[in-house]
């Protein structure tokens, strides 16, 4: 089959330059995503809560469209009215009056996103530590076709089991966690990408990834690999995908009935060595502290008690989702050293 007949998108770019045997050229796809995601951090917190707002109304609507109304409802009572602990200056803690725990709700993505940093980071500090492995942040693509949402999960989920089994990777790798990410380009065709944080054993050329990649995935060499400097940094980077696996600006009805479909598909999970290791993994005074401003931390927190940043006590104010924004922004233009460590 003629690869490049299959997208005319940017990963067919990085083909290319194979067929003439140069040195493939940077996928230029990752490189627009890094500074996407770097563009996405800059974004203050009002700016993000008002784009959670945003979400939420085009996610009901959709779902009233369909004729979900239980779910459209759901997500309009999520975080409607909040309860937000502050000191005037530094919000603490926001304690919503429902939960809707849809996948897709920004608001309980985020949620789900902080448990599972909280449950991880420890325990991969700790085998970073045991075990002597440097951790990777690994992108692995695979081509397009006309396949859905579940069946394109799928094709990658394979791909990444044969390429685990693979000589290769077990000299290089101890395990790990993974978590996909979905996105739709212009026609209609999901690119399913699988984020994966490797711990290494130690240094390969990653030409020689590319060519293990290419025989687990039968027609895909596309990868992309950086180095992690702030484990925590890293898992953050890849548990936004859980909080938000696809592109909702660009999401339809048929999008929405199809994501309706997936109920049960796993969207996170750990692999290899990691995964036992998190099996017997009971964290320590010292591991949980290492979390840092944790939600386990800022439970505790009722009115009365005093700001974690700045001493002064903390008094609790009503307010529903739509006032969150501006209420962030007179937040943030308090000193900013002290509104950043307040931010997560
Ligand atoms: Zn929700
Ligand atoms: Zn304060």
């Amino acid at each position: 089959m003629n690869q490049l007949t299959l997208s005319a998108d940017l990963i067919s770019r990085d083909i290319q330059p194979v067929k003439s045997e140069r040195k493939p050229s940077p996928p230029a796809y990752l490189d627009t995503r890094v500074t996407k995601s770097q563009r996405e951090s800059r974004r203050t917190r009002s700016q993000r809560a008002r784009e959670r707002l945003a979400t939420k109304e085009h996610l009901s609507r959709l779902a009233v469209g369909l004729g979900e109304v239980e779910l459209a409802h759901k997500i309009e009572r999520c975080h409607s009215r909040l309860s937000v602990l502050t000191c005037g200056r530094h919000i603490a803690r926001i304690i919503p009056n429902f939960t809707c725990e849809f996948r897709l709700c920004p608001d309980c993505g985020r949620r789900r996103s902080r448990r599972l940093q909280n449950k991880y980071l420890p325990a991969m500090r700790a085998f970073m530590l045991h075990r002597k492995v440097t951790p990777v942040h690994l992108v692995l693509t695979q081509t397009h076709k006309k396949e859905n949402r579940k069946q394109s999960a799928a094709r990658i989920k394979d791909s990444f089991t044969r390429l685990q089994r693979r000589g290769f990777w077990n000299q290089h790798f101890k395990g790990g966690t993974w978590s996909l990410e979905f996105t739709k380009d212009k026609n209609g065709l999901h690119h399913t990408h699988l984020h994966i944080i490797g711990f290494r054993r130690k240094f390969f050329d990653i030409e020689l990834l590319r060519v293990e990649w290419l025989t687990a995935t039968g027609d895909s060499h596309v990868l992309h690999l950086k180095p992690i400097t702030d484990i925590a940094a890293g898992l953050q980077e890849v548990v936004k995908y859980v909080s938000k696996p696809l592109d909702i600006r660009r999401f339809g009805a048929e999008d929405l009935k199809e994501f309706l479909g997936l109920k049960n598909m796993r969207m996170f999970g750990t692999f290899g060595e990691f995964r036992n290791f998190c099996k017997d993994f009971e964290p320590s005074d010292n591991d949980a502290a290492a979390v840092g401003e944790s939600e386990s931390f800022s439970r505790d927190l009722v009115e009365g008690c005093a700001c974690p940043q700045c001493n002064e006590p903390l008094f609790d104010v009503r307010m529903s989702a739509k006032e969150l924004p501006q209420f962030y922004e007179q937040v943030e233009s308090s000193p900013p050293g002290e509104v950043r460590k307040s931010s997560h």
